[in-house]
């Protein structure tokens, strides 16, 4: 999940943090100095075979570019093509929608059992390409099965997190060296789902998101 509240006090924050950075000397965090761990990653991923197919809803086509830009950021970062376009909502592991559902403060969600990515229409349509990129990213690092580390333990990790990564909520579109290491390490630490357990998840027309789906909420 990302939200969206955040935005404008990270937007804050960041200024002030950069002026601070400049004063004090920058504290940065890197895969180095910052030990992976359980706190860090959910118990799957979506991929198979190595891969994620996904598939863009027609209400989410109007993001089409920005899902694009951030599949191939991920790809790139990942140093592998994790990420396929696929025209068929059925063999895909992914699908994104756009919808006015969610909560008012977020601007996306993922969700890992039946494979969905919920674009808030209400932020995406008025933000920036810039962030709707970032929000794409962001919710993708999910599918990776990495958690949300704006809620990280740890309030000094987590306060540098939030600044600095995007599973943190840095709305940031810059993949950084932290931020796809972590990814391949969750990658390694989660499991995918068969094919059986997968769809067991899709065809369950009771879940939430594939109610969205479906236009039944
Ligand atoms: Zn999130």
């Amino acid at each position: 999940m990302l939200r969206a509240k955040h935005l404008f006090v990270l937007v804050l924050t960041t200024l002030i943090v950069m002026i601070g950075f400049g004063a004090m000397g920058s504290q940065s965090i890197s895969a180095q100095t910052v030990k992976f761990n359980s706190a860090m990653h959910t118990s799957k991923n979506l991929t198979y075979n190595g891969t994620i197919k996904y598939y863009v809803k027609s209400d989410a086509k109007k993001y089409s570019s920005d899902i694009s830009y951030a599949t191939k950021k991920w790809n790139k970062a990942l140093g592998k093509k994790v990420f396929k376009q696929t025209k068929s909502m059925s063999h895909s592991r992914l699908v994104f929608t756009g919808t006015s559902k969610l909560g008012r403060s977020y601007a996306g969600v993922a969700e890992i059992n039946s494979g969905v990515i919920a674009l808030n229409t209400s932020w995406m349509n008025r933000y920036n390409q810039q962030k709707r990129r970032a929000v794409v990213i962001h919710e993708l690092g999910h599918t990776l099965g990495t958690k949300d580390l704006y809620v990280y333990p740890n309030a000094q990790l987590r306060g540098m997190f939030k600044k600095q990564t995007i599973m943190g909520g840095n709305y940031s579109t810059t993949i950084k060296s932290f931020d796809s290491k972590l990814a391949k390490w969750t990658l390694r630490h989660t499991r995918t789902m068969s094919q059986n357990e997968f769809h067991h998840y899709r065809a369950n027309t009771g879940l939430y998101y594939q109610q969205m789906l479906h236009g039944r909420i």
